[in-house]
């Protein structure tokens, strides 16, 4: 058997549901569309993936001579509904970049390892684009909501590679848009048309971006007040673009065995108890599944605020009224806007009790923004 059949037999045999090789030449393509669309994608081009660099890949693996890359299914099982609307599939999953302890993480340290014994140098931390990858490598092409799509799973999958230093067979490309002619549903449904123009996505108007992106430490824990009123419940990611697409129908409307993991966590997973969270909320049910890219827990109770205050139900004014005593200024600043967009009667007058004890400039704002929005709403109301 040759090298690159043992070496897609392995990957198959561990998991994963496709497998390719390509030789590891530069990606220019991909240097001038991130280089064309630099200020959008500043946060990403200067952050820690150095994506410009790893599209030469043998800068960074001189010996490097092909590139092993794999699709992972992670929607063979049913997604509880109380989280879809929430997070993300592929936070559900747990499978984006795992760690090595957990199963989708040990799954690329048993093919890095399998490597290592046929005698090949694997490089480590090498953040190529991997859907250009693996579209190279004949194994996805692409929708036009920007998502890779495996043939027969659809978009609901994760991509990993490996560059190694042997040469090995290569596959034919399928760099191409595989959606059906005239398909513009994706772009039609995303909330913030962040979507612009086919394969072109804004990522600052994304839902996705503006759960876990938005830190102190990347571009700024600010989120637009117009973007906080489409995220409706979204707390950690988004599937819109890829719920509406006839391309995931079929995996959609499977009838797919519950993950039992998954089921355990919705059965307690609230959004009220995500804004006050306690240590045990926070390290059962949101550290397993939202792992990757929020470290500090005020980001996952400022997109719980949002949520809140999008549901606009009063019943959740109490849940807003403890958040209004967080330490964290980011924390009292959302529930402020939460409040004023519910703006029940005992909504604003919560607003105004801490509006005189609040000493944060930038959360006085919000209060104060908080209660000229209901006041305005509440005479609208009155007029009508
Ligand atoms: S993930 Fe959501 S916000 Fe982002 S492009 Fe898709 S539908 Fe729009
Ligand atoms: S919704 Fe239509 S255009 Fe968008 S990715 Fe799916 S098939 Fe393509």
């Amino acid at each position: 058997m040759s090298l690159t059949t043992q070496i897609k037999e392995f990957a198959l045999d561990i998991g994963y549901s496709k497998v390719g090789i390509i030789p590891a030449e530069s990606f220019p393509e991909y240097i001038a569309d991130l280089t064309d669309r630099h200020e959008m994608y500043s946060f990403y081009i200067k952050g820690p993936s150095r994506p410009l660099v790893a599209a030469e890949p043998r800068s960074l693996m001189p010996t490097a001579k092909s590139i092993i890359t794999t699709v992972y299914d992670y929607a063979q099982k049913s997604f509880p509904k109380e989280l879809t609307d929430k997070i993300g599939r592929v936070y559900q999953a747990r499978c984006y970049n795992a760690p090595d302890e957990r199963i989708n993480g040990a799954r690329p340290q048993l093919m890095r390892e399998f490597l290592r014994k046929l005698g090949c140098e694997v490089g480590d931390k090498i953040n190529l684009p991997e859907r250009l990858v693996a579209a190279k490598a004949g194994i996805v092409n692409y929708g036009r909501n920007n998502f890779a799509y495996a043939e027969g799973i659809g978009s609901f999958i994760y991509l990993t590679s490996f560059v190694v230093d042997i040469e090995l067979d290569y596959d034919s490309p399928t760099v191409e848009v595989g959606c059906p002619e005239g398909c513009s549903a994706c772009m039609k449904a995303c909330p913030t048309q962040a979507i612009y123009e086919p394969l072109k996505l804004n990522p600052r108007r994304c839902i996705a971006f503006n759960t876990f992106i938005t830190q102190d430490r990347m571009v700024g824990s600010h989120i637009e007040p117009e973007i906080r009123e489409k995220m409706g419940t979204k707390v950690h990611g988004c599937d819109i673009c890829q719920e509406v697409c006839p391309r995931n129908q079929t995996r959609l409307k499977e009838k797919l065995l519950d993950d039992e993991f998954l089921v355990k966590v919705a059965q307690d997973f609230s959004l009220s108890q995500m804004l006050n969270m306690t240590d045990e909320f926070y390290s059962t049910r949101i550290q397993p599944l939202m792992y990757n890219y929020i470290k500090e827990r005020k980001y996952f109770q400022r997109n719980a605020a949002i949520a809140l205050g999008n549901l606009g139900d009063p019943a959740f004014v109490p849940n807003l009224a403890v958040a209004m005593n967080d330490p964290e200024d980011l924390v009292r600043g959302y529930a402020a806007w939460a409040l004023g967009k519910i703006g029940s009667r005992s909504a604003k007058q919560i607003l105004k009790d801490n509006l005189s004890k609040e000493t944060t400039e930038s959360v006085i704002e919000e209060i104060r923004n908080a209660l000229f929005r209901s006041e305005i709403r509440g005479e609208l109301i009155d007029f009508s």
